[in-house]
């Protein structure tokens, strides 16, 4: 048996930054017009494709079953957790529909809100997503890039974004783009945490976890507390497929997905409402047309019906926890490729 914290996917996370360049990134961001962040994101696109042609969107090493691993409930082949970060007003007013269209091909999903971000807290838009079966998570705090600048101040935001989880009685959380130090989220009051991927190196912290099953991250030696259970996305986000590399399709979707199903992982997907054209506008500014979505959902039904566990994240990291709080993941040494800018 593995012991997590000392395995070295834990530490090669739990230790990550993100460089000087992306700091430096996130200090001009604010003043920075919203098509020019993602002008500079795409410069760096073809020396990272070219560097992670082997690993990215399928990393073949992090289908390596967890020690113990004894599949998923029901016989399931494999598990689908959709969740939802939502990153202003504009996507704020986009999250019942895209609740509803969820709920027409029979999914259920988390949506992670910033505390004190942009928007005020949405309290009948929580209320309604948790009457209506669906998870309210806590998205940062800030959402400024920030979050993790130094661990006195992780600690002082970790007590407000503690104050959220109980208000808002979530169990969840997600930094803002995806920056993360493991060992530092002891000081959440959470069950979950799911700022990691599987391989993606287009954010600013790439190092990938090189796993499509859950992983338990356990205290450091001195610090006590149950851990917490780490879910990482294994499908591209939205944002990086349809808004940073221009798909047009959800090709690359659909072949993630097809291989964590031959693997049986965990397929957990990071949708934005915020990017979402619902208005059926040809050409609208920095978003895709739902019709993508709807398509990806109806691939998922008609290929893989009775086949795969939709649970609510924190239902999977709860099953996860009870089921077997020892096991870790089989996973090679973390990737180490450059650190690009976040929009
Ligand atoms: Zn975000």
């Amino acid at each position: 048996m593995v012991d997590p914290i000392t395995h070295p996917v834990s530490q090669a996370m739990a230790g990550g930054s993100h460089g000087l360049l992306a700091r430096a990134y996130f200090r001009i961001k604010p003043y920075l017009p919203l098509g020019v962040r993602w002008a500079v994101r795409r410069v760096r696109i073809p020396r990272i494709m070219k560097r992670n042609a082997g690993v990215w969107p399928i990393d073949e090493s992090a289908s390596g079953r967890p020690c113990d691993w004894n599949g998923w409930p029901g016989g399931k082949q494999f598990a689908l957790v959709f969740t939802h970060d939502v990153e202003s007003e504009q996507g704020l007013h986009k999250v019942k529909e895209l609740a509803e269209l969820e709920v027409k091909h029979g999914f259920r999903s988390s949506f992670n809100f910033i505390p004190e971000g942009s928007y005020n807290d949405p309290v009948e838009l929580r209320e309604w997503l948790e009457t209506n079966g669906f998870e309210v998570g806590v998205h940062d705090l800030y959402h400024d890039g920030h979050l993790y600048e130094s661990r006195e101040s992780f600690s002082r935001k970790a007590k407000s974004i503690n104050r959220y989880l109980g208000k808002w009685r979530a169990v969840g959380f997600r930094s803002g783009f995806m920056l993360r130090q493991l060992d530092w989220l002891h000081d959440l009051d959470v069950l979950y945490d799911t700022s990691t991927f599987d391989t993606d190196p287009f954010e600013p912290q790439p190092e990938g976890s090189h796993t499509i099953f859950p992983f338990h991250v356990k205290p450091p030696a001195g610090i006590k507390g149950p851990g917490y259970v780490e879910l990482s996305y294994t499908l591209p986000q939205d944002s990086t497929l349809f808004l940073l590399l221009r798909e047009k399709t959800t090709d690359i979707w659909k072949r993630k997905l097809d291989w964590i199903a031959r693997n049986g992982g965990l397929a957990l997907v990071n949708i934005h409402p915020d990017y979402v054209d619902f208005s059926r506008r040809q050409g609208a500014n920095e978003s895709y047309p739902s019709e993508l979505l709807i398509e990806f959902m109806s691939y998922i039904n008609s290929h893989y019906q009775g086949a795969f566990w939709n649970p609510l994240a924190r239902d999977l990291a709860s099953w996860f926890r009870d089921q077997s709080s020892q096991i870790a993941p089989t996973v090679p040494p973390a990737d180490v490729s450059p650190s690009p800018p976040q929009s």
